[in-house]
């Protein structure tokens, strides 16, 4: 009996080992937004699976990896910026994943050929007008934000901030280092106060009349009209969207997208390749839209309202990797230009 009572505890133990491991996802993640813990309880309850989230900033996270190597818990990791996914990538932190399941609802310009991440949302970085001080048809470009007519009334963030970098990348690989560069130093020029703050606070800044124009993510704006704080509220009302680059030939508006990749020794790979599926998945594309006014990677997704209003518009299709590749350039140049 005795021995039968022992066969059965080690039984046991076994059956509760498998389950923990069958039954949990380690993500490290860059985003910063509620609607992820909407979308990892609506799976939780789908699928049993419990969701351990570590939140900090891409740099760190990659740092971690790198230190944890094959010791790792890290299933996953998510960014706001494709560029730190394709670094990532290239330190040979990721696996790739070939899931045609995955991948096959997705629009084809949003792929990494490489196949080391999956897009989940996408979202420009638009520029937005107080609509007392600014008409439409005095902004039409990027380059356009370095004329001086701009001088002491633009505000944008930190060049510390990733979608700054993603942007600055942007311009390198389709204008070239030297004409970035330039750009760089009129932009510090034109600035109305020093760098600080997030997006949401260069918007809050053009109602409170410290400038007139701003670089932003575009779903801070939805976020902004939807809040139920009123200083949120009428700093949204203050300000309309602008996409730059459309005019015909231009190359169209700067866009990234925050993805989804699988760590290198990930060790609960089938259940992070679920969550992978869940997350690209129509029902969990349109949460995001709903929540976050971020654009969704399948075509057939439409915008929040609030995000429909603002009407299409014609996307930089910029083989998005650049967005990392030209990363250390970037951050060269906006030291270089003396953006803070
Ligand atoms: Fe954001």
């Amino acid at each position: 009996m005795n021995r039968f009572l022992k066969i059965f505890f080690i039984l046991f133990l076994y059956s509760c080992q498998t389950n923990n491991v069958n039954n949990e996802i380690n993500i490290y993640s860059q985003r910063h937004y509620a609607v992820d813990e909407l979308q990892y309880k609506n799976f939780t309850e789908e699928t049993g699976i419990k969701i351990n989230v570590t939140k900090a900033n891409a740099d760190e996270l990659i740092q971690r990896l790198k230190l944890e190597g094959e010791s790792s818990p890290a299933d996953l990791f998510i960014t706001v910026d494709v560029g730190k996914l394709w670094q990532a990538g290239d330190m040979n932190l990721l696996q790739k994943i070939n899931d045609s399941t995955v991948t096959k609802n997705i629009d084809k310009n949003f792929l990494d050929p490489n196949d080391y991440w999956v897009p989940v949302t996408y979202r420009s970085r638009i520029i937005v007008y107080s609509n007392e001080r600014v008409k439409e048809n005095e902004l039409s470009t990027y380059e356009d934000l370095a004329n001086e007519k701009w001088k002491n009334r633009l505000l944008i963030r930190s060049s510390s901030n990733s979608y700054n970098q993603a942007l600055m990348s942007s311009l390198i690989a389709n204008l070239g280092s030297d004409l970035a560069e330039y750009w760089s130093r009129k932009i510090v020029d034109n600035l109305a106060r020093d760098p600080k703050g997030n997006d949401r606070d260069q918007v809050k800044a053009i109602a409170a009349g410290q400038g007139d124009i701003a670089v932003v993510n575009s779903y801070y704006i939805g976020l902004l009209l939807s809040s139920e704080k009123d200083e949120e509220l009428e700093a949204g009302k203050a300000v309309s969207v602008f996409f730059p680059n459309q005019a015909e030939g231009e190359r169209g508006a700067h866009i990234n997208v925050s993805g989804i990749a699988l760590t290198k020794n990930s060790p609960n790979k089938e259940n992070a390749m679920k969550l992978i599926k869940y997350l690209t998945s129509p029902k969990a594309q349109q949460t995001y839209v709903d929540n976050t006014y971020e654009y969704s990677v399948i075509p057939s997704i439409e915008p929040n309202e609030i995000v429909k209003n603002w009407g299409n518009f014609k996307k930089d299709n910029l083989d998005l990797n650049m967005l990392g590749s030209k990363r250390n350039e970037a951050v060269r140049i906006f030291d270089k230009s003396g953006w803070k």
